[in-house]
Formats: C-alpha cells, structure tokens, sequence
C-alpha cells in the first residue's frame, strides 16, 4: 500500500479511514474506542495516539443511524 498524500510506501494505516500514510505525513490523533454512559455523564475510552492521515475527518460525536 502506498502513502495517500505523495504515493511512496505507506508505514501506517488511518485507524479512521484506513487510506495508507508515510512517516512525512503520519499524524497522530486520539481514538474512541468505545462510549458509554456514567451516571447520564458520557464518557469514552480513547487510545492517545491513533495513526492518522490528515485527510479524513473523524466527527466526534457518534451519528445516527437511521435502520
Ligand atoms: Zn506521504
Ligand atoms: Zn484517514
């Protein structure tokens, strides 16, 4: 897999969208792994450093799904 931005091989992979990052253009940035709901206070347990491309952009709170 290559880099998304500039096409050399990828070191890394977007825990958000999956899209191939290089080290010049990895970012890091917190991920949600999951939520729940504490006493009506929501809280979220998140890893500190997700692989990140720059591209995607992750919304920060959970959408709606209509089924
Ligand atoms: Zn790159
Ligand atoms: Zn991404």
């Amino acid at each position: 897999m290559n880099c998304s931005h500039c096409n050399r091989p990828a070191i890394g992979v977007c825990k958000f969208c999956g899209r191939g990052i290089c080290k010049d253009h990895i970012k890091e940035l917190p991920h949600i792994i999951t939520l729940y709901i504490e006493k009506d206070i929501k809280k979220a347990f998140v890893t500190d450093k997700a692989l990140f491309c720059g591209k995607c952009k992750p919304v920060e709170e959970p959408i709606k799904i209509e089924v």
